[in-house]
């Protein structure tokens, strides 16, 4: 340690940078796996599905007719028309091209967003247990996390009177995500318009993070967006990582008023120049081609979830909500009488269980597990049953 400060000291904020648990974990189960064992993989956040094939066409075709330089750094302005659309129509709002920001995946909104807005001493409110980004970026760009907790007893959704009642005048930023990751719960309408009346004319923004937005298992997506005087206050962001499969292709994007989106501009201008030009391209071509297989993806999600939730509640000592949307299912273990993640470790050292302790996503997440049901039927049942044997010997 003393040999590394000789060559390099670390600036301090690098010390309130976070991570995800969810590659620490997949290492470790790869490390198993080059061991010999056979790991059932529930840890990572991504479909088990490939790219439709039509959008993999789409990217060759622009690669071979040579898309292979710089784009606008905010988007291809035919993406963000067609990003625009895809936005007004299924938020009932109007948006304009010029209000989207294309970005390599939907997790650089989160972080720009918090340099544009946030800085030292401000504060923001995030929902835990939530993606364990936003805790990170939020502590990196040196303002103050105030974690807002999402209960079990409401369904994992949060509680609107608690969240008003952590807005100060320091409040930047509020942000919300629904469908969550990792519980699957959802926001009802009436809970966004009952935010939405109570922060309009505060001088803060909403972080709306839709990315689950059509992975929903029941109902219309509702987007905070919508209810009046909210679209300027508004940063939404979705993208094609979850909808379309596209994880490793890296496109996301922002809807946000016009002041900022130039911000967010020049932020990409001094960060990433812009996002991959062939990958824009197969943007274009998965939100105006065929819907048929992201649908599917979301029907045989829905199948898991049900089988899933059954056979989870079946397990002595378990008990699991229905998830409403995104793919994880976050089932309580607090009978158990265990911290999580020292579950979490069993689980794989014991079983070859990958899948992550809840506090993983925050300290409102203890008691629980994030399984996520982004893996073959197969896999799914074999990990409850492994689940289940780990947990019954551990209560032997
Ligand atoms: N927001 C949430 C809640 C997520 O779970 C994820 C990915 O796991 C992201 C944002 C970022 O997705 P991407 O950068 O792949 O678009």
């Amino acid at each position: 340690m003393q040999e590394e400060a000789k060559i390099m000291q670390l600036a301090e904020r690098m010390s309130r940078l976070g991570t995800e648990t969810a590659f620490e974990v997949l290492a470790a189960a790869k490390a198993r796996e080059a061991a010999g064992h056979e790991v059932i993989h529930l840890e990572i956040g991504e479909p088990d599905f490939e790219t439709p094939e039509y959008i993999v066409e789409a990217a060759v075709g622009a690669l071979r007719s040579g898309a292979h330089h710089y784009t606008p750094a905010t988007g291809i302005l035919e993406l963000r028309q067609v990003i625009a659309t895809a936005v007004a129509k299924t938020r009932g709002i109007r948006v304009d091209p010029d209000q989207v920001v294309v970005t390599p995946g939907g997790k650089p909104i989160i972080f720009f967003s918090l340099l544009a807005l946030a800085g030292d001493g401000d504060e923001v409110i995030y929902p835990n247990p939530g993606f364990p980004i936003y805790e990170s970026m939020i502590r990196y760009v040196g303002a103050k996390p105030v974690p807002v907790p999402l209960r079990e007893e409401l369904d994992f959704r949060l509680d609107v009177e608690e969240l008003l009642g952590l807005i100060t005048d320091r409040t930047r930023i509020i942000i919300i995500n629904s469908p969550n990751n990792p519980t699957g719960s959802v926001l009802t309408a009436e809970d966004l318009e009952n935010i939405a009346s109570k922060v309009v004319d505060r001088n803060l923004m909403v972080l709306s993070d839709e990315i689950y937005s059509r992975i929903l298992y029941e109902g219309e997506h509702a987007s905070i967006t919508r209810y009046p005087g909210m679209q300027e206050k508004t940063i939404l962001l979705d993208g094609f990582s979850k909808t379309y499969a596209m994880t490793g292709w890296r496109l996301g994007y922002g809807v946000m008023n016009r002041g900022l989106a130039q911000q967010i501009g020049k932020l990409m201008i001094n960060s990433n120049s812009c996002t991959a030009a062939f990958t824009q391209i197969a943007g274009i071509a998965a939100l105006t081609g065929d819907q048929g297989p992201s649908l599917r993806m979301v029907e045989t999600f829905r199948q898991r979830r049900d089988r899933v939730v059954e056979l989870l509640n079946e397990i002595a000592g378990v008990t699991c909500r229905l998830p409403q949307g995104a793919f994880y299912a976050f089932p309580n273990i607090k009978s158990f009488e265990k911290p999580a993640r020292e579950i979490q470790n069993l689980l794989l050292t014991k079983a070859d269980l990958a899948l992550l302790s809840g506090t993983a996503f925050g300290c409102f997440g203890e008691g629980y597990l994030r399984f996520s049901y982004a893996a073959s039927m197969e896999n799914l049942e074999e990990g409850v049953r492994r689940m289940a044997s780990t947990l019954a010997r551990m209560r032997a």
